[in-house]
């Protein structure tokens, strides 16, 4: 009796929450109508409000008996998300956008729908085995050796952050001893993710100085190398396409000095690396399948949805030693060969973030990512064209990958500041200024197939007039 009245009661309350019923039917309909309609409808801009505002608009939303699905989404759709600005907007040319396939999205909510984690080949065999296919497609385009292995992260600072600590490692394990301060050598255009890096691990930055072309080459790397006889520099930090300008280091010297001073080297192509895909920006990346470790966003440049950083080791072995938790709780029940995500990067549970990749790569097909990636080069191209007719604006150097620096002669910081902030109030464009070596300027990031010249052009007409 006692124990039929307490599985009584313990039904009534997982059924508020749990259970198959017609609420979540309605959900459903609600959730599949609003994705098939923003993937078919003119995408809106938006923009940001005020915590003010939203409250004003949006009330108390954590209620003790709950809203109810129908409220709850209604809110989002009318009030929170329009107070977002879209990512895979054709005019949202800021940071860098995302633009994931229709596939990859709708893909994504199959993936949530299906409770896979992700950490170890036990409990996620399948989806892993999918994700490394898609790594070595990665691994393959850098021509990087078969005995590379990979894994899928939140994000390029993540990636950055997890490959320089198994740098560290490997190090501290070769030679022993310790340095009193570790030091990473970079170029002057670094990512910020690795200034971050250096914070956490409490390790010291070294600039290599450039040529003026704010490259780092390797005559530079090994100059500075042959100035350190301790080896307090355990990795060399290359940028596979600069995310303010899309430079692409000097990778082969590079590596080859980096090769001759036996250091690591990690390069960070965490925008740039989809156009290895490209075959008219693939020449500029010779030298990479060099590198120890290498991440690529798939978030940024490969369309997937966020968020989905591939961070690749030629050596997994170390990220292995510098990674693994062990606890008597996390003992894997498995042998060797299988490939446990978790135990190469700072993380242990983890959403299967890579399949949403891997499905719009195996729907697709390989040769469609590199029409993609070559049509937002030769979009970005364009920008050489567009501002030969328009007097009002200059490009500032040579677009970069699929970046382009925009100067409007006669206007300052503040100037530029309040155009951007007008074309977005107009829903026109969301693109900001960035510096160029001390100067404002404007930056157009294109990633997005869907962005088009006509795009572009729309862009710079507006810049014409004073803000
Ligand atoms: C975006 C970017 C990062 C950081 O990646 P997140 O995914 O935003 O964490 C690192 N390096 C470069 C070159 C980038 O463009």
């Amino acid at each position: 009796m006692a124990d039929d009245l307490q599985d009584t009661q313990q039904q009534q309350l997982e059924l508020a929450m749990h259970g198959y019923n017609t609420g979540v039917q309605g959900l459903a309909d609600a959730v599949t109508q609003y994705t098939v309609e923003r993937m078919r409808g003119d995408r809106a801009l938006g923009g940001p409000r005020s915590e003010a505002a939203l409250t004003a608009a949006a009330g108390q939303t954590i209620t003790e008996t709950g809203l109810g699905a129908e409220a709850a989404f209604r809110l989002f759709k009318e009030i929170l998300q329009p107070a977002t600005i879209a990512s895979d907007h054709p005019r949202h040319l800021s940071y860098v956008p995302n633009a994931p396939t229709e596939s990859a999205v709708l893909f994504d909510l199959a993936l949530g729908a299906s409770a896979i984690f992700g950490g170890g080949w036990d409990e996620g065999a399948g989806a892993i085995w999918a994700e490394n296919q898609a790594l070595r497609w990665l691994a393959d385009l850098a021509e990087m050796p078969a005995a590379t292995r990979g894994i899928f992260l939140s994000g390029g600072t993540i990636a950055n952050l997890s490959a320089l600590t198994t740098a560290r490692d490997a190090a501290a394990r070769s030679r022993g001893a310790r340095p009193p301060r570790w030091r990473i050598l970079t170029g002057e255009e670094a990512h910020s993710s690795i200034d971050l890096a250096a914070r956490v691990m409490d390790i010291d930055i070294v600039r290599a100085p450039s040529r003026g072309d704010r490259r780092l080459h390797g005559e530079s790397v090994a100059s500075v190398l042959r100035d350190d006889p301790e080896a307090s520099i355990f990795a060399v930090v290359a940028s596979a396409g600069t995310t303010n300008a899309g430079i692409v280091d000097d990778l082969s010297s590079v590596a080859a000095a980096a090769q001759a001073h036996q250091r690591w080297l990690h390069v960070d192509a965490a925008y740039g690396g989809a156009a290895l895909c490209a075959p008219s920006a693939r020449a500029q990346f010779a030298g990479i399948g060099e590198s120890d470790s290498l991440v690529i966003d798939p978030h940024k440049w490969l369309f997937a949805p966020y968020d989905v950083a591939a961070l690749l080791y030629r050596n997994p072995t170390l990220a292995g030693i510098a990674h693994a938790q062990h606890a008597s709780y996390l003992e894997h029940q498995l042998d060797e060969e299988d490939w446990n995500p978790s135990d190469y990067a700072i993380h242990l549970t983890r959403r299967a973030r890579g399949l949403p990749f891997w499905f719009s790569l195996a729907t697709h097909g390989t040769k469609a990512y590199t029409a993609a990636v070559e049509h937002t080069l030769s979009v970005a191209r364009h920008v050489e064209q567009l501002v030969q007719t328009r007097p009002w604006v200059q490009l500032v150097r040579p677009v970069g990958l699929s970046v382009a620096l925009i100067r409007r002669p006669g206007w300052d910081a503040a100037a530029y500041a309040r155009w951007s902030q007008k074309a977005l109030e107009a829903q026109l464009a969301f693109v900001i200024p960035t510096e160029w070596q001390g100067e404002p300027v404007l930056r157009f990031c294109i990633v997005n197939p869907r962005t088009t010249v006509a795009d572009l052009a729309t862009i710079l007409d507006a810049l014409r007039s004073d803000p």
